[in-house]
């Protein structure tokens, strides 16, 4: 007795949501070890946060006045 069973594949398709948020990450290559960094520039609270999961550099900027929130690297960029 062979019960054949069809299996549908259901597809979940994401959408991408075009709302204007005017927060986005960008792709970015990191200033204290070269390697790809991640950028985020949050709108809401006007500032760039600047992350590498490489090196743990973190970054923060205010992108009005450019000034440096936050900054942390645990490699030897700022004792140079
Ligand atoms: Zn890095």
């Amino acid at each position: 007795m062979a019960t054949k069973k069809l299996s549908k594949i259901t597809l979940t398709q994401l959408t991408l949501q075009d709302r204007v948020t005017g927060s986005h990450t960008e792709t970015v290559h990191c200033p204290n070890c070269g390697q790809h960094a991640e950028r985020q520039h949050i709108q809401e609270s006007r500032v760039i946060r600047t992350q590498c999961p490489s090196c743990d550099y973190l970054m923060v900027t205010c992108s009005l006045t450019a000034r440096v929130i936050e900054a942390y690297s645990s490699g030897s960029w700022f004792d140079r």
